[in-house]
C-alpha cells in the first residue's frame, strides 16, 4: 500500500486544530487505498498546539510530529517536515485550512497519472485585502523577469509532491530559504489544478507586512543576480552621462569663460549619485549578508522531539 504523508507546519494554531485534524480524517476514511501519515511541524507555538498535537498522536498511529526548539518560520518548518517525511508521496498543507484537504484526492489522480509535483493554484484570494492582492501581483511580475527560471503564480507551499522531489529538496540546505523558487528550481514533471482558497478557519494570520517585504527580498536574491547586473548597467550610464556632461562643461568655460552659478544642477547632480551609490552598496550588501549567512553553514533548526509510529520518543 503507498503511503501519501500530510505535511502541516503549524505555528500558535490551537483553534484550527480540531477541525483541520477531523477534515484529514475523513480524508483518510474516504482513501482507504492509502496509507496516511499526518506529520505536524510545531513551530515553536506558545499556545496549546504541541499539547492537542501530541494528545492525538498518543490515540491515533498515523499522526506524528516534530517538535521545533522554538520558532522558526515556516520555510524552515517545512525543510524540518520534508527531513521526517516517510510517505511515497507527501503534501505540504497550511494548518489553517486555507489549502482544502478534500482537494488531495485529486492530486494523487495525478501523481498515479505520473506526475511528480501536483500543485494548487488559487482562483480567488477570499479574506486578503486588495493591497495584499496588488503587491504580491506586482511582485510576482517582478521576480519572473528577473529570474530565469518559472515561478508558479497564485500558487502557494499546497502541493503533492513525489518523493522524488522531497529528496530534491532534502538537498538544498540554504538557510534563508525561498522554497516557492525551490519547487520550480528542482524541476520534474508539474500538473497545476485550480481552487478557490478560503478564509482563515480561525485563528490568526503570522504574517506581516515588514515580514513579507523580508520575505519578498529573499525570493529575489536567492534567485537571480540581476539586481546587482542592474546596478552594474545603472552605474554604466550615470559614468556616460557625466562624461558627456564634462565635456559640454569644459567646451563651455574654455568659450565663455567662467560666470559662477550652477548651484541647482550640482546639488542635483551630488544627490543623484548619491542615491544610486547608496542603492548599489545596499544591493551588494544584499547579496553579501546571503554569502555570510550561509557561510556559516548553521543546521537549518533543532529538535525538542520527534514522534512516529516506528520511532521511540526521542529527545
Ligand atoms: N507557520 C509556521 N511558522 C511561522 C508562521 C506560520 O509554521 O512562523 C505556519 C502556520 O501555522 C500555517 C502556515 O504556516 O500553517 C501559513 O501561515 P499563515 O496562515 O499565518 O499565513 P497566510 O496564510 O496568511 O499566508
Ligand atoms: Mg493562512
Amino acid at each position: 500500500m503507498k503511503k501519501i504523508s500530510i505535511l502541516i507546519p503549524a505555528y500558535n494554531e490551537q483553534e484550527v486544530l480540531e477541525q483541520l485534524y477531523h477534515r484529514l480524517g475523513k480524508l483518510a476514511n474516504d482513501n482507504k487505498s492509502y496509507e496516511f501519515e499526518f506529520l505536524f511541524i510545531n513551530d515553536g507555538s506558545r499556545d496549546k498546539t504541541m499539547q492537542i498535537i501530541r494528545d492525538y498522536a498518543e490515540t491515533d498511529e498515523r499522526v506524528a510530529y516534530v517538535d521545533l526548539s522554538r520558532n522558526f518560520g515556516k520555510e524552515i518548518a517545512m525543510i524540518a517536515g520534508l527531513d521526517h517525511v516517510t510517505g511515497d508521496a507527501t503534501v505540504i498543507i497550511d494548518a489553517d485550512l486555507q489549502d482544502p484537504p478534500e482537494l488531495i484526492p485529486r492530486m494523487i489522480k495525478f501523481w498515479e497519472d505520473g506526475y511528480d509535483d501536483v500543485y494548487a493554484k488559487r482562483n480567488s484570494r477570499e479574506g486578503e485585502t486588495w493591497l495584499k492582492k496588488l503587491t504580491s501581483k506586482v511582485y510576482y511580475q517582478l521576480l519572473q523577469k528577473a529570474t530565469h527560471i518559472e515561478i508558479q503564480k497564485d500558487t502557494g507551499d499546497f502541493r503533492l509532491l513525489d518523493r522524488r522531489c522531497v529528496e530534491a529538496l532534502k538537498q538544498i540546505r540554504e538557510s534563508q530559504r525561498y522554497t516557492k523558487g525551490m519547487f520550480s528550481w528542482i524541476g520534474y514533471k508539474k500538473k497545476e489544478i485550480t481552487y478557490d482558497r478560503d478564509p482563515r478557519a480561525a485563528g490568526q494570520t503570522k504574517w506581516n507586512y515588514p515580514k513579507l517585504i523580508n520575505f519578498a527580498i529573499d525570493g529575489l536574491t536567492s534567485f537571480t543576480t540581476a539586481p546587482l547586473r542592474i546596478s552594474s548597467i545603472l552605474g554604466l550610464l550615470v559614468s556616460v552621462i557625466a562624461f558627456i556632461f564634462i565635456v559640454v562643461l569644459v567646451v563651455k568655460t574654455s568659450l565663455f569663460g567662467d560666470p559662477v552659478g550652477g548651484y541647482p544642477s550640482m546639488m542635483a547632480a551630488i544627490l543623484f549619485l548619491g542615491g544610486v551609490q547608496l542603492l548599489s552598496l545596499g544591493i551588494i550588501g544584499e547579496y553579501i549578508g546571503r554569502i555570510f549567512n550561509e557561510t556559516k553553514q548553521r543546521p537549518l533548526y533543532f529538535i525538542e522531539e520527534y514522534h512516529a509510529k516506528s520511532s521511540k520518543k526521542a529527545r
